[in-house]
This record gives C-alpha cells, structure tokens and sequence, in this order.
C-alpha cells in the first residue's frame, strides 16, 4: 500500500474494509486517491496533497454504508461521501484525509410510481439517466442544474442544489420526498414530510429532511432518495431579449417575474461584463453587437397552448422594456448549450491568446432591490484583485437567475465568474484570492442576502462569513451541538464549516 496516512487507526480500518466490503472495493493506489482528493472548484494546485484521501471505498449496498461508517468509528478515521465531485464548494474534498466514500456504485432506480408521481432510487444516479428511463412514462425529475449531466442525488442532496427551472418546479429541497439516511454512527433512518416515504406535506413530528439536506456530508450518507415527479411538460420556449443598459435588463426580469405567467420556469440576466465575456470566451463565444450592454432570458414550459398563449405577453412587456427579441437561434441555442458552460479550462480569446484559467463562482442569494449595490462592489472587489494579479485572475462577468421556489420573482442566485490560473498560484496570491472571497461574500450578507443559494458556503474565503456573519444569530451555534450530538467522534466530513469547533476542549 502506498499512503501517507496520518490516523493510527488506518491499518485496521482497511483490513476490516476488505473483511466487509470486499478487495475490489477498497482503494489504496495513489492514482485513485489523488483522482479523489479535490472537487469541480479552483483550488490551489500548491495545496493538493494535504486533500489526498488515504484510501477509497466503493459501497454496493445501504448494509455496506453501515458497515463502512461502523468501522471508520470504530479506528477513528474520518469519511467523506463523495457523488460526481463536481461541487462547488470543495464539500467532496477530504480536509482531514481518512476514507472517501464513492456513491456512484450504488446507482438503481427501485420503484417507479407513476400512480403517486415518485420515484424511488440510490444516490449513485445521474440526473440525465434518471431522466432518460422516466421518459416513456411522460414523466420527469425536473432537476436542471447547469452540471446536470454529471451530478449524482446524493451529492445533489449534500450540497442542497439550485435548478435552472426551480421557479417552476422547485429545487432539490422542495423536490426530495424522503430520504434513508446513515447516520455517523451507523444506525438507518427514514426522514421526509412526518414519517412515510410518499407524502409531501405531513405535520407529524420535527421537519427532518431538511436538516439532512445541504449539510455537505458531514451529518450522514444518503443511501436511498424518493423523489417527487412532474409531468413532463410538452413544449420548451426559450426568449432571450438584448438591452442597452443592464438596468433594463435588471427592471425587466422583475417585471416577467410578477406578470403572473404560471409557465415561466426561470429567468436570468446577463450582466454588460458577461456579455463582453461572451463575445471575447472561446467557449461559451457569443458575438452580440456592441450596443448590446445586458441581456434577459426567459424560459417557459408546459402545455403548448398555455406557453403559446403567454409568448405575446412576454413579447409585449420586453417591448415597453426597450428590449429587443434576440432571435429563435439564438434563444434557443443559448438556451440548449446551458449544462456545457465552463467545463473547460482554456478561456479567453483576448488578442487571440488563450488562457489556460479554471472557474470561479461566487454564487450569493441577493433580494432583487439590492443587486445593482452588490454588482458594484463586487467588481470592485474583483477590477482590484485583477489589477494587483492581471496573470492570474480574469472577470467573467455574472448572471442572476431566479432563485424563489415556484416563485419567479423577490431573491436571485447572483453569480460572479472569475477565471483563476491555478497553476501559477503562490501561497501570496492565494492569500489575497482568499480576501477577495472573503470580501465579495461579505457584501451580500451586509446587504442582506445569503454567502451560498445553491453550492454551500464552506470553502475558503466564504466559511468564516457563513458560520460567524450569515448564521450569527444563533444558527452556527445551533448546528455545532446537532453537529455534535449526531457524530460524537466527529467521523464525517471533518473540518466543514468549521464544525471541528464543536469538539473543541476534547483530546482528540
Ligand atoms: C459547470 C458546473 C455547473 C454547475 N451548476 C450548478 C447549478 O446550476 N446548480 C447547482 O445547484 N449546482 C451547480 N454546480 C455545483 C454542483 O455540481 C452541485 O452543487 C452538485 O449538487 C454536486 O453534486 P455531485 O454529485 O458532483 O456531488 P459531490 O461534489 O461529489 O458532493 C457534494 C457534497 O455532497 C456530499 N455528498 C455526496 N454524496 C452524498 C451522500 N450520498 N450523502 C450525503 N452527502 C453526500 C459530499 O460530501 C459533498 O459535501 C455546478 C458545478 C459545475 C462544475
């Protein structure tokens, strides 16, 4: 075995992980650690082996993740459940080593009931091969992230994802039924709405999911999900209209959101630097005239006759916005291309050079009245980071989309993308990087929003701002004792959310 672990409890843990699990799912080997030992965000390359997991297991089975959480308890080495990794704030990623938990082997649908419109599965499953078996019953699980084609349920429920037609059909809390889940010290148990597994609005007992929902699995692994389907919707109208000041653009998407359109699923904004973004990116290359300073999306589903009847609406009030219609192609192009953004390291075609830069997102829930104070200091924020280090950091520009529930107007997951050339970074610029963050997720608290609307606000740069800003008023102090009481040797996903501060005292 190759590692370089530092828990005492280490050997014993993976002879009895091989005892139980099985050899062929026991990892040690150095490539399928290191695979595992970062998540979708920047992070700082010059760190990566302090995140290399001392092995990998694979589970097959909710008696294998028990068996798996009993064991880690019993040598004391902590786990990390671990879905596509395609998180964005860094929750996959083991700050602490020990054992990394990869879900994807645990990947069934397990009842299908279009009786009752739910779905039961593991959380090994992509949303996209959900999707494709559920289509010949003309029913859908309407999680639309942008990583829609990667992410798996359990990490969807570990992060407490954002979809792109949540104000629609809501998000992953609103759209998880109930949930089996392991708890860090090994027992299974069913949470949801009261206690059965197919009811969506009960009265009985504490509200249980959600506090198993976006704890970025340091509360337990999700073994197994019952979902709430939706009637596939029989047409897809995507609008986008070009503004020549981003402000129209900010008035309009308030005005579509109280128009009563009951089909609008989402609405997004595209900032004058995200335009500019688009017309220089390699990827995501748009080339819109310069008049064009912002833009407004919209996108409806549903019946034909009910989206029919709502275009000349929609049509209509971008009108008396001083918006003009950017075309079917382009609407629908723009539209279609949502889950390729990003993925892609090489950016920027400035001057016909291309960068090789990661993403960066900074992904705060801002009330519509405050966006145009949060967009300015943000970029003043991010021009200085920029000025200090023109090598390392690029603006991107942002977006906001609608961030309500079944509601397309009030709070908007407000995005500011970054370029970050990771493998020119120096703990120097890391550190400022990291005070920029910091800066940035201050200003939408301040101004009254939340540090996260969808990714979690654990990483660096965000985590202090969440625990002692954000969640001040009781709520921090409030998860260390549940935090506590549910992992007493503090198994799972140490070093989250500051969450070590609960054992503080212990000698451990
Ligand atoms: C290009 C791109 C676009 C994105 N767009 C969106 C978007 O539109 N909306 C959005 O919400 N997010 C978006 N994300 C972020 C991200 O992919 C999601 O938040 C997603 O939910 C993570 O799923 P995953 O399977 O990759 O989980 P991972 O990254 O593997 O894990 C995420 C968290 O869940 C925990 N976890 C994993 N499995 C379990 C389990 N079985 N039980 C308990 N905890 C578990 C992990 O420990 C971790 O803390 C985007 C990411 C990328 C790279």
């Amino acid at each position: 075995m190759t590692t370089t672990a530092v828990h005492a409890g280490l050997e014993g843990a993976i002879a009895d992980l091989r005892q139980s699990i099985g050899s062929e799912f026991v990892l040690t080997e150095p490539y399928h650690r290191a695979i595992r030992s970062s998540s979708a965000a920047p992070f700082g390359v010059h760190l990566w082996q302090d995140t290399l997991p001392d092995l990998v297991v694979r589970p097959g089975s909710t008696a294998d993740v028990i068996e798996i959480v009993r064991i880690a308890n019993r040598w004391k080495v902590p786990i990390v459940p671990r879905g596509a990794g395609a998180g964005l704030a860094d929750g996959a990623m083991p700050l602490r080593r020990g054992i990394v938990v990869d879900i994807k082997r645990m990947h069934d649908v397990l009842e299908i009931d279009d009786d009752n419109m739910t779905v039961t599965v593991q959380p090994g499953i992509n949303m996209m091969e959900l999707n494709k078996i559920l289509r010949p019953l003309n029913v859908w699980f309407p999680d639309d992230p942008a990583s829609y084609p990667v992410n798996v349920l359990g990490g969807r429920v570990g992060t407490g994802g954002w979809s792109l037609v949540g104000a629609g059909y809501g998000h992953i809390p609103n759209n998880v039924v109930s949930m089996e889940v392991v708890t860090p010290t090994g027992e299974v148990i069913r949470v949801g709405e009261g206690g059965a597994r197919k009811i969506r609005k009960a009265s009985t007992g504490y509200r249980m999911k959600e506090l198993f929902i976006g704890h970025q699995g340091t509360l337990g692994i999700v073994t197994e999900l019952t979902l709430d389907l939706s009637p596939r919707p029989e047409v897809e109208f995507p609008a986008f209209f070009a503004v020549r000041d981003w402000r129209d653009s900010w008035r309009l998407t308030q005005t579509l959101g109280k128009s009563g359109l009951k089909t609008i699923s989402g609405i997004f904004q595209f900032d004058e630097r995200k335009v500019d973004f688009l017309r220089r990116d390699d990827e995501a290359w748009i080339p819109l005239p310069d008049w064009v300073q912002g833009a407004t999306g919209v996108i409806c589903y549903g019946r034909e006759a009910e989206v029919n009847a709502a275009k000349p609406i929609i049509f209509d009030l971008a009108k008396e916005a001083g918006a003009t219609y950017l075309g079917q192609e382009m609407s629908e192009g723009d539209w279609a291309s949502r889950h390729d953004r990003y993925h892609l390291a090489y950016h920027g075609r400035s001057g016909g050079k291309i960068k090789l830069m990661a993403w960066s997102i900074d992904d705060c829930a801002v009330q519509w009245s405050e966006l145009p104070a949060v967009k300015k200091r943000w970029y003043e924020i991010a021009d200085a980071l920029v000025a200090k280090h023109p090598e390392h950091f690029d603006v991107w520009g942002m977006f906001m989309y609608t961030n309500n529930p079944f509601r397309p107007w009030g709070d908007h997951l407000t995005e500011l993308d970054m370029g970050i050339n990771e493998l020119e970074m120096t703990p120097e610029i890391w550190a400022d990087w990291i005070e920029a963050k910091t800066e940035i997720a201050r200003t939408a608290v301040r101004h009254g929003g939340s540090v996260s609307a969808c990714h979690g606000g654990t990483r660096e740069g965000e985590v202090n701002v969440s625990c002692y800003e954000e969640l001040a008023e009781g709520q921090f102090e409030l998860m260390k004792k549940l935090k506590r009481l549910l992992d007493p040797e503090n198994i799972m996903n140490p070093g989250k959310y500051n969450l070590d501060e609960a054992y503080e005292g212990d000698a451990r």
